[in-house]
């Protein structure tokens, strides 16, 4: 067994934490993320969303929370 020290170790790839590897890798400057998963990325809920948002909330923490999530898709779409 080869064992080994990351900065950061994440638990599942799904969409959730394919995200948090993303921003903790290449937009927080970690470096050494480890994803961890016995299923390849995105292949158990992930790959079967229909793909659809709302920032319809009936509170203020969801709006804001969806906002802010629609404002990054924004800019990865700009950048892409
Ligand atoms: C048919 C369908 C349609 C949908 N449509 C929409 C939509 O239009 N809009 C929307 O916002 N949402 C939609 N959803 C919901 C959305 O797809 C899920 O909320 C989202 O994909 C969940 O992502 P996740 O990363 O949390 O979980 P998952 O994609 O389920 O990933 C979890 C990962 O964790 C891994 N894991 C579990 N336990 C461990 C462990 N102990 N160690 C290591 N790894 C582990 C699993 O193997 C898996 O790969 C839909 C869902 C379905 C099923």
């Amino acid at each position: 067994m080869v064992s080994r020290q990351a900065n950061a170790v994440v638990v599942g790839a799904g969409i959730a934490g394919v995200s948090a590897t993303f921003h903790l890798a290449a937009r927080q400057g970690v470096d050494d993320v480890v994803m961890v998963d016995p299923r390849p990325p995105l292949s158990l809920t992930s790959d079967k969303s229909t793909e659809c948002y709302r920032n319809w909330w009936p509170n203020e923490p969801m709006v804001g929370l969806m906002n802010r999530s629609i404002d990054l898709l924004e800019d990865m779409a700009e950048e892409s």
